[in-house]
């Protein structure tokens, strides 16, 4: 595209709080028009690129997320990446993260700005921070490097102030504005007076290949948590649901386990019928190192395969993507300790 080219921005809704309006009778959050949407946010004509939106026909509350909606939402985007320059996709904060980690896998050498965004209060509310979320994401999107080309061609969220890398994020706060934290990536700008870009951190698309969006994700996944007293009865309960072909153990500190031998034995009968399990820490902050204790080591030599620093929407969003696509065992393996789409440090 030409330095002199006015921006296009397509913001789709998919629904969430910053589309919501008080139902005055019970009180409750409940979905209202788009085009009311616009004239809560007449700033939007302000801007002099040309922004189109579009809506999911009936917007969902972001705890309702399946994959499906995340292969209708790489359509959408799929069936405009020609026709614009930048998305902004309004999203419910519940499972922004999770939705923003997906589209990472599944939209391949993007090379156009995804940026996701939602708020904690209503758009149609005095204090909301959403109009605020919208606005300077739509810059974002828009925003352009010293060459022309796009200043930050990937999927993030934007909140509050900050512009993370969406496989790098996650919701940490379910009452301030302040609501979502990469940490361990820092993140990518921050917005204040100016928006101040780190473009060493930012990726870069391989010009040469072409968008590739996919569309096939496989949820036969399991997320287990370990806590001290976890009962032999539940885990079995767990490992033995059918079809199950990936189990991400939530492990101690650095990725460490019980040592009591019913439990190895369950991890060793796992990984026996080919079922991928992978180890990342409870903690936020840090990474998995297995062979650092021995509660860590043991799942090492069990066949665990390590997490390193993902965060949980990013390890089993980029699962379900690679079981969605990849047939063999050995091949989803060596991907899981690749970084694909900057979602882990190795
Ligand atoms: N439950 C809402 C949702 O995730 C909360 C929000 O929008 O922030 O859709």
């Amino acid at each position: 595209m030409e330095h002199t080219h006015t921006p296009h921005i397509l913001i789709i809704y998919t629904g969430g709080t910053i589309g919501m309006i008080e139902n005055p009778e019970t009180g409750a959050l409940e979905n209202f028009d788009f085009e009311q949407f616009r004239h809560h946010v007449p700033e939007l004509k302000r801007f002099n690129f040309q922004i189109d939106a579009l809506a999911f026909e009936s917007p969902i509350d972001s705890s309702d997320m399946e994959p499906r909606y995340w292969i209708k939402m790489a359509r959408i985007i799929a069936e405009h990446y020609e026709s614009y320059d930048g998305f902004v996709l309004l999203h419910g904060t519940d499972t922004m993260a999770f939705t923003a980690s997906a589209l990472s896998f599944m939209l391949e050498n993007l090379a156009k700005p995804v940026i996701v965004t939602g708020s904690q209060l209503p758009i149609g509310q005095l204090r909301t921070d959403g109009k605020e979320n919208l606005l300077t994401s739509i810059e974002i999107a828009a925003a352009r490097n010293a060459e022309g080309k796009p200043m930050v061609p990937e999927v993030c969220i934007f909140f509050e102030s900050k512009l993370m890398r969406g496989n790098r994020t996650t919701k940490i706060n379910a009452e301030g504005f302040n609501a979502f934290r990469s940490f361990n990536f820092a993140p990518l700008a921050y917005a204040g007076i100016h928006i101040k870009y780190d473009e060493h951190l930012i990726h870069q698309p391989k010009h040469a290949k072409p968008f590739k969006p996919h569309f096939l994700l496989d949820n036969n996944v399991l997320i287990l948590t370990l806590f001290p007293g976890i009962r032999k009865e539940v885990v079995d309960t767990c490992f033995a649901v059918n079809g199950l072909r990936a189990v991400i153990l939530k492990t101690y500190g650095s990725g460490n386990a019980p040592q009591k031998p019913w439990f190895l034995e369950r991890i060793r009968q796992l990984i026996a019928r080919d079922v991928i399990v992978v180890n990342i820490s409870q903690c936020y902050k840090g990474t998995v190192e297995m062979h650092r204790y021995e509660t860590g080591l043991q799942l090492l030599q069990a066949g665990v395969i390590n997490g390193y620093d993902s965060t949980v929407e990013a390890v089993i969003t980029k699962l379900m993507f690679l079981l969605g696509h990849s047939q063999s065992t050995k091949e989803i393996i060596e991907k899981m300790n690749t970084s694909i789409a900057g979602e882990i440090t190795i």
